[in-house]
């Protein structure tokens, strides 16, 4: 519901020649975070997703292979980074 593509077509997202514009809708969508663990879990081999290449993905997924939920770790990746941020002046 609060995805930033939701009115959009989903040509844009899978257009190489038009990548840059696509990541430029994913940079401050709020579900951002889920939506590239989805791509990532899903082993989703085109298209931009979460802020991410398929060719950005596919690099890290050759590089963490380990990684069994992608969800759970960006989410707690979230999370930590949340509480390490300084506090308001
Ligand atoms: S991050 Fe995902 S849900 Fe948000 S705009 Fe990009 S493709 Fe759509």
């Amino acid at each position: 519901m609060r995805a930033r593509c939701k009115r959009l077509g989903v040509d844009l997202f899978f257009d190489s020649r038009r990548e840059k514009q696509a990541l430029e809708i994913c940079a401050p969508c709020p579900v951002r975070t889920e939506c590239l663990a989805k791509a990532l879990d899903e082993r989703t081999q085109h298209g931009v997703f979460g802020g991410a290449t398929a060719l950005w993905r596919k690099r890290l997924l050759t590089r963490r292979p380990d990684v069994t939920s992608w969800y759970a770790l960006l989410v707690k990746a979230r999370v930590v980074h949340r509480h390490q941020q300084p506090e308001a002046e």
